[in-house]
């Protein structure tokens, strides 16, 4: 059998006016480009209102672990994403000073998943690739469109959203997929909802490979795609290749010292950053060495919401960072954002008219699928700060023989 036709793509569903919703997404972020094309595919109309000018993602890399590709491969995006994934190979875990703990092999994990792979992207590609799929599908995208609030219709059938330029529009279903700092769930619970801080934050940056290839001890990383995590205390690094090769993208997640009134990004000091490392494996040092800028990013999360993400008129909901913003460490914020809009779109094909009724039912199976799953990965991220950043001690020991263990079960 051929390797494509294991894989279920989704066929665009056909409805007419009775059953056809006219949705509006707010955030053309990876949440609501995945939201967009799991609704098109569901037969309905979307229009997506994004604030910025230019659609788009930040310079860095992201990880696609099995369950995300799965539903990128539902709406039809393996080959196109092929072309710019990395595939690792394994993922290594690594104490602070350099020794190694355990390792993990993705293609076997991948193969035990179905055969739905890790990739490996710079944002970017994985954004466009989102953006073209739902613009063949049919999408509307305004740009420039910052939402401010909305209402919902006395009877419930309809939301008017409207935004800062003064204009206004009125939907069937107004979805939030506006980030971590979201206007939409400020408006729903009609109070200032800032997210919680973690006390961590990230270094992010991008290293061109050319320097790295002439070291013999840095162009391992960038020959064998291996996503590598260094494990220490109050810190962790991680990094892996893009582009095949091509790029290098590092993370290092440190203790959060950005002055509350500065923000949450802004341009980082490089010996600072470099600082951190000190007395780490040399190799990191190394590869701090060939970056001269570097961007530094607070990490907040959103544990959750209750008792409910929609409202009860059944036309409003939200999804991703807005609702289960969770820290990196488990490499899933988006990948949950993508199985959010790929079960919001399944429960929105079940629909047989537009009444508020139905809606109502779509929406709370929806959520009834994705409240427990999204809640555990943003409990299992702070989790892993923890486990991460011990000092060292009898628990980072008792650790490190748990990473062991494991690794020789995964050879087994
Ligand atoms: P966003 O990407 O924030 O998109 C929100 C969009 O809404 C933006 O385009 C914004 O401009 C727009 N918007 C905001 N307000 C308005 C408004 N009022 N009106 C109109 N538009 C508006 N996840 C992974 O799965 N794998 C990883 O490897 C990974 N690594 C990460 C590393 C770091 C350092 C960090 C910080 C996160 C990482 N994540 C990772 C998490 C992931 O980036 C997020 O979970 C994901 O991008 C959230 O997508 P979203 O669409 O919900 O929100």
């Amino acid at each position: 059998m051929a390797e494509s036709a294991k894989f279920t793509v989704q066929e665009k569903m056909q409805r007419d006016a009775s059953s056809k919703l006219d949705t509006i997404i707010v955030g053309a972020g990876l949440g609501g480009l995945g939201a967009a094309i799991s609704i098109l595919l569901a037969g309905h109309d979307v229009t997506v209102l994004e604030a910025a000018s230019n659609i788009g993602e930040v310079g860095a890399g992201i990880q696609v672990l099995p369950n995300a590709a799965r539903v990128l491969f539902s709406w039809g995006l393996k080959d196109k994403l092929e072309k710019f994934a990395t595939k690792p190979q394994k993922c290594n875990f690594i104490g602070w000073k350099g020794n190694h703990l355990s390792e993990m092999d993705y293609h076997g994990y991948a193969a035990a998943a179905g055969g739905y792979p890790f990739w490996d992207f710079h944002r970017a590609n994985l954004h466009k690739c989102l953006l073209d799929r739902a613009i063949e599908l049919g999408a509307k995208l305004v740009t420039k469109a910052k939402v401010e609030t909305y209402t919902v219709s006395p009877d419930g059938s309809s939301t008017t959203v409207f935004l800062a330029d003064g204009r206004s529009m009125t939907t069937d279903l107004l979805i939030g997929a506006d980030g971590i700092n979201s206007k939409l769930r400020e408006e729903f619970l009609g109070k200032s909802d800032p997210p919680e801080l973690t006390g961590d934050l990230a270094y992010r940056l991008l290293l061109n490979t050319s320097e790295m290839l002439k070291d013999p001890e840095l162009r391992p990383f960038v020959e064998n795609p291996q996503v590598n995590y260094w494990v220490g205390p109050d810190k962790h690094a991680v990094n892996y290749v893009l582009k095949g090769g091509e790029l290098f993208n590092m993370v290092l997640l440190v203790p959060d010292d950005i002055p509350l009134e500065a923000g949450n990004l802004l341009e980082g000091n490089i010996d600072e950053m470099r600082a951190h490392f000190d007395g780490w494996d040399p190799r990191i040092a190394k590869m701090l060495e060939l970056s001269d800028s570097v961007l530094k990013w607070r990490l907040c999360i959103r544990p959750g919401l209750e008792p409910t993400w929609s409202h009860p008129s059944g036309s409003f909901t939200m999804l991703g960072d807005a609702v289960h913003a969770t820290l990196p460490y488990l490499a899933s914020g988006a990948g949950m954002a993508l199985e959010d809009g790929g079960v919001l779109g399944l429960c929105l094909a079940r629909l047989t008219d537009k009444s508020p009724a139905s809606k109502q039912k779509a929406l709370e199976v929806y959520e009834a699928c994705r409240r427990e799953r999204t809640e555990n990965v943003v409990k299992r991220g702070t989790y892993n700060q923890w486990i991460y950043h011990l000092a060292d001690g009898p628990e980072q020991e008792d650790r490190d023989e748990k990473f062991r263990q494991f690794g020789e079960k995964d050879e087994q």
